[in-house]
């Protein structure tokens, strides 16, 4: 599994663009927290979790509050700018929902939960085939697989 990680900083950089831009028209004022918090997004390669966004703004030596995260985590899921990833475990991941519907996957280990991203196009032609052959208008789509990571399944 391969991410195109160049790539992916480009879009990245459009999505932190995007979101000043949504949240500053409809006249949300930029801070420390929102600044923080939208930086770490867009520097993850897939979905975090509270916790570990608190971890890793510590890491960055950022003193920024639980709440203070779930508030601006609320904001941009009220604007449609951060995807809300159930996987099923209980855990609420969030990570950036770009404007342009670039996307990516996820597989979960069962055994140590670690979420490893995917994109595959054969599967998204595959998802757009299927809703025409259907008629049905698929606004989005989420496709996780669960089962074990190559660590795990050596085991
Ligand atoms: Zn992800
Ligand atoms: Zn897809």
């Amino acid at each position: 599994l391969t991410y195109p990680s160049v790539v992916a900083a480009v879009r990245d950089e459009r999505w932190t663009e995007h979101v000043q831009s949504v949240l500053g028209r409809a006249g949300h004022r930029r801070g420390g927290a929102r600044e923080a918090v939208v930086e770490l997004l867009a520097s993850q390669e897939c979905a975090l979790t509270v916790l570990e966004m608190e971890a890793a703004l510590r890491r960055r030596r950022r003193r920024i509050g639980r709440a203070s995260v779930y508030r601006v985590l609320e904001l941009l899921a009220d604007y449609g700018l951060v995807a809300r990833i159930d996987l099923g475990d209980g855990v609420t991941r969030y990570e950036p929902s770009r404007p342009d519907g670039e996307h990516h996957h996820h597989l979960l280990c069962a055994r140590c939960q670690r979420l490893v991203p995917f994109s595959d196009t054969a599967l998204e032609r595959a998802i757009a085939g299927l809703s025409a052959r259907q008629g049905f208008n698929v606004r989005e789509h989420e496709v996780v697989l669960h089962g074990a990571c190559e660590r795990c399944a050596e085991v």
